[in-house]
């Protein structure tokens, strides 16, 4: 244990600066927190998504590295391209948007640079070291990446970010999917953002239990690059992920969670960061009323549908092509944007139930009825 005269005593402490946490404190008015983050915002550097509505889009205008009011998805005989007037999938970098936060903190909060070690939480709060020195906070909110569990379902993938040295076709229409490339290990897709006609990102993405060798996405990129005579000029960087599409368990039952660790990943789809900014505005504002309330992520509703979408892929991999392309195709953009956010309505969910096969979604629903998951 600490003894008191060396400790620091905090009213909010929140442990890790990423999306979660940094949109917690920009979002914090005037309530005394401070935020514990190890790495610099170019170390973490990758890109993050969402379906984002004007208002959005100029909130995060420092940020965004492309938008698109256009995407698609494809496989060996469909192509669905779906154009929106309300929602532009947009592509922020990372470190412009945690850069962004930072210098926008301002008294009452503040970033220390260092990693938390020997939490000790009780009641909500607790005490821990960070820097050398030993800190005591009323309320913790923690959003330290959580475990992944063995053998859990995990979207896995590798991500570079390249100049081609010639220009592309069609610099406007985001890929989201494109499913023409080695299913054999996994539902496998490859994802093209491009910001601009020779920049572009390039992500070898699978959704699958098993994790692989880094080489195998780096091939499966170069062969879809070169099946279509791309040829890169540079590499300006690579990003690796692996976002776990499974119930996390929290690191300590006494403290919140917030964000991935405190489940604001979407199970089906791995997006998380629209949801995290809703989750951290509701959570702010009532912080600063002074009754503190972590709101759920999502519905009941939605994991179960998520938990029974996962179970049938997990069961029945080779049948996610069709899962994907018959929700794509069920779905106008507007209607997918509302999905993919996790707000769809009643319509937009008997659309996909409709369209999507039966048979697996009918058995993995009956098995998670009846499981303890
Ligand atoms: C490469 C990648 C790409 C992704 N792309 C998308 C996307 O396009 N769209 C989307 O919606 N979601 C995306 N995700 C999902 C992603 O998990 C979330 O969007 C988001 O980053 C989750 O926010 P978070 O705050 O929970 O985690 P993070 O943003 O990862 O923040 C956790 C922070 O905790 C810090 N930390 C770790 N240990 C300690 C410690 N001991 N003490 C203090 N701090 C610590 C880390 O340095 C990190 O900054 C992506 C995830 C990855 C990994």
């Amino acid at each position: 244990m600490f003894s008191p005269d060396e400790t620091i005593e905090l009213n909010i402490a929140i442990i890790g600066g990423g999306s979660a946490g940094m949109a917690l404190a920009t979002k914090l008015n005037g309530s005394p927190a401070t935020v514990f983050e190890p790495s610099t915002a170019a170390e973490r550097d990758c890109s993050w998504a969402l379906w984002a509505n004007e208002s959005q889009l100029k909130k995060l205008s420092t940020s965004v590295q492309g938008s698109w009011d256009q995407w698609r998805i494809i496989d060996h005989n469909h192509e669905v391209v779906h154009q929106s007037d309300h929602y532009c999938y947009t592509a922020l970098s990372a470190e412009k948007y945690l850069n962004h936060c930072e210098t926008n903190l301002k008294a009452p909060i503040n970033l220390v640079r260092a990693s938390v070690e020997n939490l000790v939480a009780k009641s909500g709060g607790g005490q821990f070291e960070a820097g050398g020195q030993h800190y005591r906070a009323k309320t913790i909110y923690d959003s330290r990446p959580p475990k992944l569990e063995d053998n859990s379902l995990c979207q896995h993938f590798i991500g570079w970010e390249i100049i081609l040295a010639e220009p592309i076709e069609n610099a406007d229409i985001a890929t989201l999917m494109d499913f023409r490339v080695d299913q054999s290990r996994g539902l496998h897709f490859i994802y093209v953002l491009p910001y601009s006609d020779r920049h572009l990102l390039v992500e070898s993405t699978m959704i699958s239990t098993h994790i692989e060798d880094k080489d195998w996405y780096r091939s499966a990129i170069s062969g879809w690059l070169a099946e279509r005579n791309m040829q890169v000029q540079s590499k300006v960087r690579e990003e690796f992920g692996v976002i776990s599409m499974a119930t996390v368990a929290p690191h300590n039952s006494e403290i919140n969670h917030i964000g991935a660790a405190g489940g604001a990943v979407r199970l089906s789809s791995g997006y998380a960061f629209s949801t995290i900014q809703t989750q951290m505005s509701a959570l702010a504002a009532s912080i600063t009323v002074g009754s503190p309330h972590l709101p759920k992520a999502f519905s009941k509703r939605l994991i179960f549908m998520d938990k029974v979408f996962n179970r049938a892929l997990k069961a029945q991999p080779d049948q996610g092509v069709s899962f994907f392309m018959a929700t794509a195709r069920a779905l106008d953009a507007d209607q997918f944007s509302h999905f993919m956010l996790g707000n769809a309505g009643v319509i937009e969910w008997l659309k996909v139930i409709y369209a999507i096969p039966k048979r697996p979604f009918i058995k993995a629903a009956l098995k998670q009825c009846f499981s303890h998951d």
